[in-house]
């Protein structure tokens, strides 16, 4: 299969581990490989109400067999999601336009921006990752694409004085790019930090940067497609942490628990100008279908009380990796909030040795951070403290192993 893929697929394609991981079914926080191995999934925030959840799949099922089409017409489904969704959010932000992914979202926020404010100059963090369109790859400098002349970068809040720091950093940042002759439109921020190597801590450091792009007249754009969906523990999305009231905000990945349904959400003075200029139709976002996959997970996030899980036994896991960090000195930090943790270790060299361990273990984890020196741990929301014991015992013999 791999020879076959090699053939068929572009070579822009990457496979994750040295020896990768052939996956033919999914259950709940497990994958299982052709040989029938299973793997503890301890990286994936898609399926974030577990893989193939039953009721999720079968509320699909049912919606496609009755009705799927596009938001030219009148149906139930959108305008329910829309509801729903913004009956999570702060009162200020009321309007709801759906997309198929992440980067569609991101993409809309940028172009609303521009209109909105009149200006052209974008703010994200030197590790950020905002999704793969033209505009957005040059907005997302982990990738290592040269970002565009109208993107500014700013040093993540991920190092020790980081998160004090974080609204300086924007103020200077505003200011090099007022001395090139560019004006802000609006800083773009993933709200947990996760390809910078996960910032959580103190909560409520980014309501001072936000504060400093309205001071300088420019939007915040807070991009949940990684916390969102009560990853972090402490609510819905990953900006309610920070007590700021964004002025758009994006989400898509968990969304529909691996069916392709995003979305963005507005404020109604932010997209005033934007709907007046502009038509917005997108095939696919917004289908009946993709709806009712939204709105099943949102049921199941709420029933199934993943929050209050994802809060409990992120502590859980937090606890375990910093008495492992008392016994290994390369691990340097562990931040992260309910079931979105880094683990700072000693250089990217380890880094790549534990996942690649751990995947041997049957345990899938990833890296991340601008030097690939961060584990990140992302596991599904039904993630119970017996697979955290999993997780931790895995590592231990890892990390051991490494000496
Ligand atoms: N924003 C962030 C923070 C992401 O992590 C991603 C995907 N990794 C995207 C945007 C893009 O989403 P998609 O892949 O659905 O286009």
């Amino acid at each position: 299969m791999l020879a076959r893929r090699q053939r068929v697929l572009a070579p822009t394609y990457r496979l994750f581990y040295e020896e990768p991981v052939y996956v033919v079914r999914g259950e709940g926080v497990w994958l299982y490989d052709a040989e029938g191995r299973r793997y503890l999934d301890c990286y994936n925030n898609v399926p974030v109400v577990g893989h193939c959840h039953p009721r999720v799949v079968e509320r699909l099922a049912r919606q496609a067999a009755t009705l799927n089409t596009h938001t030219r017409y009148i149906t139930d489904r959108p305008v329910e999601l829309a509801e729903r969704l913004l009956a999570t959010m702060p009162r200020e932000l009321t309007s709801v336009t759906f997309t198929c992914s992440g980067s569609e979202s991101n993409d809309l926020a940028v172009r609303i921006s521009k209109v909105a404010t009149g200006r052209t100059g974008f703010i994200v963090t030197e590790g950020a990752y905002h999704g793969t369109t033209e505009t957005l790859s040059r907005m997302s400098p982990v990738t290592g694409v040269a970002t565009a002349p109208e993107v500014f970068t700013v040093e993540a809040p991920v190092d020790i004085r980081g998160p004090t720091e974080f609204a300086e950093r924007v103020r200077e940042c505003i200011a090099r790019m007022r001395s090139a002759g560019v004006q802000p439109a609006a800083l773009l921020v993933d709200t947990i930090f996760g390809s910078d190597g996960v910032a959580s801590h103190p909560a409520g450091f980014l309501a001072a940067a936000a504060a400093e792009i309205h001071a300088a007249g420019g939007l915040f754009i807070a991009d949940e497609v990684q916390p969102g969906f009560g990853r972090t523990g402490e609510g819905m999305w990953g900006f309610q942490r920070h007590g700021v009231v964004p002025d758009l905000v994006t989400m898509g990945k968990p969304m529909g628990n691996g069916h392709p349904v995003a979305a963005l959400v507005a404020r109604p003075e932010v997209m005033g100008e934007f709907a007046r200029q502009h038509r917005y139709f997108n095939t696919f976002g917004g289908n009946t279908v993709a709806c009712e996959v939204a709105l099943a997970v949102l049921d199941v996030v709420e029933q199934e009380r993943l929050i209050e899980n994802a809060r409990e036994t992120g502590a859980y896991v937090q606890q375990g990796l910093l008495s492992l960090a008392k016994r290994y000195p390369t691990i340097r930090e562990v931040r992260g909030a309910g079931l979105f943790l880094g683990v700072q270790l000693a250089s990217k060299d380890v880094t790549t040795r534990v996942v690649n361990d751990l995947r041997r273990a049957g345990v899938l984890i990833g890296a991340a951070g601008r030097n690939g020196d961060v584990l990140k741990i992302r596991p599904p929301l039904p993630f119970r403290r017996g697979d955290a014991d999993v997780l931790l015992g895995a590592l231990d013999g890892v990390l051991q192993h490494l000496g």
